[in-house]
């Protein structure tokens, strides 16, 4: 494919979870409850989780508001938890980081990620950069006061 119709698909792809953000509630009693807030656009995320007996996410909830990035990353993010455990969730948010720096992800986290793949091109704007991570950093807090 054609670098600018890359671009472009992935540009749809973000615009569309920030139109219609995914699981767009708070999920009651939430064992995992996590916000984050972004002064540089007032991007505001809060995130609710639960787990089941298997400590398995079973549950999530994202509410926010702010630029289209924050908010589709922070929809995008909960489409993946779904069916993970902690410790999985942990390396995917590791991986997320590692390639806003600028790291090249392998073919099985490329296939992993999907429709995160989106946000790679963000990494070319530093102040955007943020924006992409707010909601994993928010639930990597949430993670570890669940865990305390
Ligand atoms: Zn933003």
């Amino acid at each position: 494919m054609e670098e600018d119709k890359l671009d472009n698909l992935y540009q749809e792809i973000i615009l569309d979870h920030y139109r219609r953000p995914r699981n767009p509630n708070i999920v009651l009693n939430p064992q995992i409850h996590a916000e984050g807030f972004n002064p540089f656009c007032g991007d505001r995320i809060i995130i609710t989780a639960n787990f089941d007996k298997d400590g398995v996410v079973n549950e999530v909830g994202m509410e926010g508001e702010g630029c289209a990035i924050s908010q589709a990353s922070a929809s995008m993010m909960g489409e993946i938890l779904k069916g993970k455990t902690l410790e999985s969730i942990s390396i995917l948010t590791e991986t997320f980081r590692g390639m806003m720096r600028g790291n090249n992800l392998s073919e099985k986290d490329i296939e992993l990620f999907g429709e995160l793949m989106a946000l790679e091109g963000v990494r070319e704007f530093p102040v955007r950069i943020k924006c992409a991570l707010l909601a994993w950093s928010a639930l990597d807090e949430g993670i570890n006061n669940y865990k305390k």
